[in-house]
């Protein structure tokens, strides 16, 4: 790449921040929310961690990715290029690969069973670091559950039950290695993201009565964070607002 190149992309990044960055000051004016109390995660995924680096160095704090093939030796790269940053995996997670993620990721916002949280525990603990999980919750078979449109399931967006959510934060709570420390959802596809954002606000707001250090609530993308912000959301997931369309990089 050309220092032009990489000029050119650094002033792309720096106005699609600039961008996202207004989106979320609007969001928490109008919610009479301060702007500093949501942060910006960067979801990388598809793009280089050359863009890590400029994003990193125009000010941005967190990156996500989704999956472990692409984040390991992405991150590492991104380590080698000087970046200090905390890395946030927000994909359905193999229990095959926790240890993996273990080694890398500061939250994983995508826990969902039982088996993941016992599995992520013993690795932190080997691995000597603490882990912050966010409870995964599927708000589209909540929707369905309570009897609005059971459209047919887009399957493996992963999420668990919002009844399930208590017994998995305490599981977490109980586990050494782990700490607690929320929800995260992603807005199901073809309805409205208010409603289904404010069904996790009350899932959060249960969670926080019996764990009030959980406070974290994970939840809107490019499309759907001002939604979001309006009903509390702490964590922002950001990928094609900031990085652009992803289709191209599809093989
Ligand atoms: C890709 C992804 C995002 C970012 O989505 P955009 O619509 O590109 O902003 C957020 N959350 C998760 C879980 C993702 O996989």
């Amino acid at each position: 790449m050309t220092a032009q190149m990489a000029g050119d992309r650094r002033s792309e990044l720096a106005e699609n921040l600039a961008g996202v960055r207004a989106r979320i000051a609007a969001a928490c004016a109008v919610a009479g929310r301060a702007a500093d109390e949501v942060t910006l995660i960067a979801i990388t995924k598809m793009f280089p961690a050359a863009d890590v680096a400029l994003l990193a160095g125009l000010g941005v704090t967190d990156f996500g990715e989704n999956r472990d093939q692409e984040a390991s030796p992405k991150i590492a790269e991104a380590k080698v290029r000087g970046v200090l940053a905390r890395w946030h995996f927000v994909g359905q997670l193999q229990v095959n690969k926790s240890g993996s993620v273990v080694s890398y990721a500061d939250v994983v916002h995508s826990v969902d069973r039982r088996r993941l949280v016992r599995a992520l525990g013993a690795h932190a603990v080997s691995a000597g670091r603490l882990i912050t999980c966010l409870v995964q919750v599927n708000l589209d078979q909540a929707a369905a559950a309570v009897g609005a449109h059971a459209q047919a399931k887009e399957g493996a967006r992963g999420g668990t039950l919002p009844a399930e959510v208590p017994g998995l934060a305490d599981a977490i709570a109980g586990t050494q290695g782990l700490v607690l420390g929320g929800v995260m959802a992603v807005a199901p596809l073809g309805r409205p993201a208010g409603p289904a954002f404010s069904l996790l606000r009350q899932v959060a707001e249960t969670m926080r009565a019996d764990h009030p250090s959980a406070t974290m609530i994970s939840a809107g993308m490019s499309g759907d964070l001002d939604e979001a912000i309006s009903e509390g959301a702490t964590h922002v997931r950001v990928g094609t607002a900031l990085l652009g369309g992803r289709q191209s990089f599809v093989r």
